[in-house]
């Protein structure tokens, strides 16, 4: 049995900038969890709030109050995971949830710990930088990935083992041994679709991060990878293929459902790295709202972007009576 589905998600830039009006666009039924510091900023929009079922909780550490209030809508909804929502909430958490989770749960636990992730890239057949479990391995350049760093805030890079040592500071916890790959960083956009039973490239993005991406990176600046923004991408001809077989061989590893990201360096040599993954919508998406990315475009034949095409697999699903396709938990996973 397939039940008409609404849609919930809780406060994010994602959610308010990308699901929610991809949702609406769609013309579906919307419950949004709003933290309390978000409120502000979300009333500003009344054509958004008047729209939707707007939900309240205090703080993003009231993990309870979030369950419990996911927990009180009635209606049959689909929970649309991201970043901040996996953040805030633990496999825990999730589980106490009643609703079900778009693409299920399994792929998100693999995303959060670095082995794990890069490990299910490599298994999916991926060129991936290598990984050292030690720094006395250390052959090459390597970026060092802190315990508790994200957004690339935390990272330091070094040439060499000996280097390692002399940066390390007695506070660092290094988490990840990673190769540092030289070129440009590209984030790779896909929506695995059940219900049309393809894998969509949609879109790419890269990040502006931090003095990396400075005017000018001088002798003495550390290279900073902090994340400050994202910007469109549009790549070379010859690499849109190879980035089509990427999000397919993740897809045939995992049987992921719905949106995902692979996190890639492209050399000069144009070789592809891939050094992440996220198993839900990403941030870098949103570049493409509202007119929607090329590649998406004119794949559909119509503006599209990433929380438009997560509201038009609901509707699809819900035409052909298959909205339980949408729960399906990453099936092919294997334990990496
Ligand atoms: P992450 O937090 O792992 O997504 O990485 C943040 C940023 O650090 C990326 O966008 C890249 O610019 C850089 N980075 C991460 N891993 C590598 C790598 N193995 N080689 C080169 N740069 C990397």
């Amino acid at each position: 049995m397939s039940p008409p589905l609404s849609l919930a998600t809780m406060s994010s830039h994602s959610s308010f900038y990308n699901i929610i009006p991809g949702a609406l666009a769609e013309e579906l039924q919307v419950y949004a969890v709003c933290l309390k510091r978000d409120r502000p900023l979300w009333i500003q929009h009344p054509h958004i709030t008047d729209n939707i079922t707007l939900l309240s909780v205090p703080s993003t550490e009231e993990t309870d109050a979030i369950v419990e209030t996911f927990n009180t809508i009635d209606d049959e909804v689909l929970i649309i995971p991201h970043g901040s929502f996996v953040r805030y909430l633990s496999k825990k958490d999730l589980e106490k949830i009643r609703h079900p989770i778009f693409g299920g749960t399994k792929i998100l636990s693999y995303e959060a710990i670095r082995q794990k992730n890069s490990g299910l890239l490599k298994k999916a057949g991926l060129q991936t930088p290598k990984v050292f479990s030690s720094i006395d391995e250390i052959d090459r350049p390597v970026i060092i990935k802190l315990h508790g760093a994200e957004g690339g805030k935390g990272y330091f890079v070094a040439e060499s083992k000996k280097e390692v040592k002399e940066k390390q500071t007695t506070e660092d916890s290094i988490d990840f041994i990673q190769e540092y790959i030289s070129g440009v960083s590209i984030y790779a956009h896909y929506f695995s679709s059940p219900i049309l039973e393809r894998c969509e490239l949609l879109g790419f993005d890269r990040r502006l991060e931090s003095n990396v991406n400075a005017q000018h990176l001088t002798d003495f600046d550390e290279p900073s990878f902090t994340v400050v923004g994202n910007v469109p991408i549009v790549v070379r001809e010859s690499l849109v293929p190879e980035y089509q077989r990427i999000g397919e061989a993740f897809v045939d590893h995992t049987g992921i459902v719905g949106p995902f990201c692979i996190e890639t360096i492209c050399t000069p040599e144009l070789a592809i790295y891939a050094f992440e993954f996220s198993g839900r919508i990403v941030a870098g998406t949103t570049v493409w709202v509202p007119h929607g990315s090329t590649y998406a475009n004119v794949l559909w034949g119509e503006e599209m972007y990433m929380g438009k095409r997560i509201a038009r697999e609901i509707k699809l699903a819900m035409k052909k009576k298959e909205t339980d396709k949408l729960f399906i938990d990453s099936p092919k996973l294997q334990e990496v």
